[in-house]
């Protein structure tokens, strides 16, 4: 991230702070060593990191509480070159789709899902969930702080990487590889640009790394950023209400149990029940194969109530079978999960298309019938290319679309 200079400013020269991670990776004690240079105190640090992090607020000539002069050094500094809002399209099911644009002019896309309606629309249904839904393997709401009940809950979907690396052969983020990992200061900054985004009364209460790329294939920005969303000056969102997908990097599930005692949702993509399979679809079955995989998610610390989710695309003629189901049901056998099933979202690069309906509700009998909790993922989005799976390297070209050009 590059600082313009300021030498102008009574403040001093942002760029002594060079050494300090990047402007919204920062806690309050980092802004404070950012600003004592600049003249100013560790209350004007704490006030910042509350603008940023509780109000999403990045453009520091809103930050009214701050001096004059520190507020313009921000603004010629260390605040001069955070990521934006590009665009943002509105779904017909309020679906919104943001386009982030980062520093080197790289894209990325993020996605804020509301709660269909009302606090009883969140019981699971038999047949369909949300990605809220997914979020949650929190069956709980006890460490949700809410003033008013009536507030419509919304998930956002947010990217780890520019692309990815992992190639699965039905997504589109896959398509273009990766591009580059992001830093954790451009992870969170998509959670804080969203908030302008949210409508009146809704409430960001998940997150879910479900966008573009592998998160733990950056796994520490992907940490860092879990906790700057969880600290308690900022959003304060619990990393019980932030769930990680993964396509299967076995080392970093173990770690990921490690750092957070289970206490971070956690959800894989599946896709097939055979290794052969598995690997045609995804790449990374070759070097994490399916005893691996299920050994991780079997030492995984899951606290009682909770439950890994597995993720399941269903793709015509390719896994969407009966004897698939089956041995999908056989496969996970012991192991704490709800499955939801995705019916396949066309992306342009592939011929893979979904399975019919009865074919998805005959996959979904399967697993019920086996005990599990099974649902098939409601489709959202998809007018604007927001669903599972459609998120491009460079965006799509939606039918519907708001705001800023
Ligand atoms: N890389 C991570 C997280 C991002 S992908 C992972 O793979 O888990 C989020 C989810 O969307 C994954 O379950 C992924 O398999 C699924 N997905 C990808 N392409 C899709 C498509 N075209 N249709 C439906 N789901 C898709
Ligand atoms: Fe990457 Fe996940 Fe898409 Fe696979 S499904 S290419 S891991 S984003």
């Amino acid at each position: 991230m590059s600082l313009a200079p300021s030498s102008s400013s009574p403040y001093g020269d942002p760029a002594l702070n060079s050494n300090l991670p990047p402007p919204l990776a920062r806690t309050p004690d980092d802004w404070t060593q950012a600003v004592r240079p600049l003249g100013a105190r560790t209350f004007h640090a704490k006030q910042l990191f509350r603008w940023l992090h509780g109000r999403g607020v990045l453009d520091p000539t809103r930050m009214t509480d701050l001096p004059v002069p520190l507020r313009d050094a921000l603004a010629t500094g260390d605040l001069a070159h955070v990521p934006s809002i590009a665009n943002q399209w509105r779904s017909l099911d309020g679906t919104r789709k943001l386009l982030i644009a980062l520093a080197d002019q790289s894209t990325v896309e993020t996605v804020l899902i509301p709660a269909v309606s009302g606090p009883k629309a969140r019981l699971p249904s038999p047949l369909a969930c949300d990605d809220a839904d997914a979020a949650a393997a929190v069956d709980d709401d006890d460490d949700l702080e809410t003033t008013d009940t009536a507030r419509v809950r919304v998930t956002q979907c947010i990217s780890t990487q520019v692309g990815c690396a992992m190639g699965c052969a039905f997504c589109a983020s896959g398509v273009a590889g990766l591009k580059r990992h992001m830093t954790a200061d451009e992870i969170v900054a998509q959670v804080l640009l969203a908030r302008s985004a949210l409508d009146d009364g809704e409430q960001l209460t998940n997150v879910v790394l479900m966008g573009m790329g592998e998160p733990l294939h950056n796994y520490d920005a992907t940490v860092q950023a879990i906790r700057l969303l969880g600290h308690p000056d900022g959003l304060a969102l619990s990393s019980r209400r932030i769930t990680v997908s993964t396509s299967g990097l076995v080392p970093e599930i173990a770690r990921l149990g490690h750092d957070f005692g289970g206490n971070l949702g956690l959800a894989v993509s599946l896709h097939a029940a055979d290794d052969e399979l598995r690997s045609l679809l995804m790449p990374i079955n070759r070097k994490y194969p399916l005893a691996d995989l299920l050994a991780a998610l079997r030492a995984y610390p899951l606290p009682r109530r909770r439950r890994i989710t597995i993720e399941y695309t269903l793709i015509d003629q390719k896994n969407a079978g009966l004897t698939d189901a089956r041995r999908l049901a056989k496969l996970l056998r012991g192991i704490p999960v709800k499955v939801n099933l995705i019916p396949m979202n066309a992306i342009a690069a592939s011929a893979m298309r979904p399975p019919p309906l009865d074919v998805v509700l005959a996959f979904q009998r399967v697993l019920v019938e086996a005990g599990y909790s099974c649902f098939i993922r409601r489709r959202r989005g998809d007018d604007v290319s927001a669903a599972c799976g459609q998120l491009a390297l460079l965006g799509a070209k939606p039918k519907v679309r708001v705001g800023r050009d």
